[in-house]
């Protein structure tokens, strides 16, 4: 239902602030951590009438199946100098994280990396003739390795990222539309694979007060709150949905 992934930086601080949280649909912070925005990504599905305030703004002209993905970073910024400019250039953890993200949405919306599809929004009036006032997210390497300053060549460096990262969660995970599995994990399971939900619910900050492979009231609540802000029914149950989100 969505047709591309925008990729923002913010222009402010480490962690995201109100502003952008009712700009994006996901925000990685400097530590690495994923934010849900206000807006869900279903606020900008084809066919939704954009009514200010009611989706997640993120691309003039272009937020119509758009999802809007920032880095928290950049603030106080000049384009002379990205890097020595900011206190907030883009950490390791950071990019990582947000590549790992690109690609798992790329995953749940079946979309693929291509320059039209997964773009930087320094790339969107060149590659898709929708004009923007002078954005340069990013026409700089996050990474701070590359020198270019063109955003294709930063575009295609981060797609590259997103295809590599999208090919191991592929052989690593589950395939979307697979079949139902078996398993699910609910109040009451215990083992391993509990520890794992656990495990992987902490790193997405999603805390389930204790990796103990027991699934009690905070795994429960954690579960309820990651699935709250993928677009996933609230259950409290990890079925399959819920643990190919996770990536587990
Ligand atoms: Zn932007």
């Amino acid at each position: 239902m969505m047709n591309r992934i925008v990729l923002h930086h913010t222009g402010g601080p480490g962690k995201p602030t109100a502003d952008d949280l009712e700009h994006y649909h996901r925000i990685v912070d400097a530590g690495g951590m994923v934010h849900s925005g206000r807006h869900p990504i279903s606020a900008n599905a084809p066919g939704r009438k954009l009514t200010p305030g009611t989706y997640a703004a993120h691309t003039a002209g272009l937020n119509t199946g758009s999802i809007g993905l920032s880095m928290a970073a950049m603030g106080r910024s000049t384009w002379n100098d990205p890097q020595g400019s900011t206190d907030h250039f883009p950490t390791e953890r950071q990019v990582d994280a947000f590549i790992r993200e690109a690609a798992r949405l790329c995953r749940v919306y079946g979309i693929q990396p291509t320059r039209k599809t997964v773009l930087t929004h320094a790339e969107v009036q060149t590659t898709l003739g929708v004009r923007q006032a002078q954005k340069w997210d990013f026409d700089y390497d996050p990474c701070g390795k590359l020198d270019s300053r063109d955003p294709l060549v930063i575009g295609d460096m981060l797609r590259g990222l997103i295809a590599a990262e999208l090919t191991a969660q592929e052989a690593n995970g589950r395939p979307v539309t697979q079949a139902p599995a078996q398993i699910v994990l609910r109040r009451g399971s215990k083992g391993p694979e509990v520890r794992a939900l656990q495990d992987r619910l902490l790193a997405l900050g999603f805390d389930p007060r204790g990796v103990d492979g027991d699934f009690g009231p905070g795994t429960e609540a954690a579960v309820v709150a990651f699935q709250e802000a993928h677009e996933l029914l609230p259950d409290g149950k990890a079925g399959t949905a819920t643990l190919t989100a996770l990536n587990l």
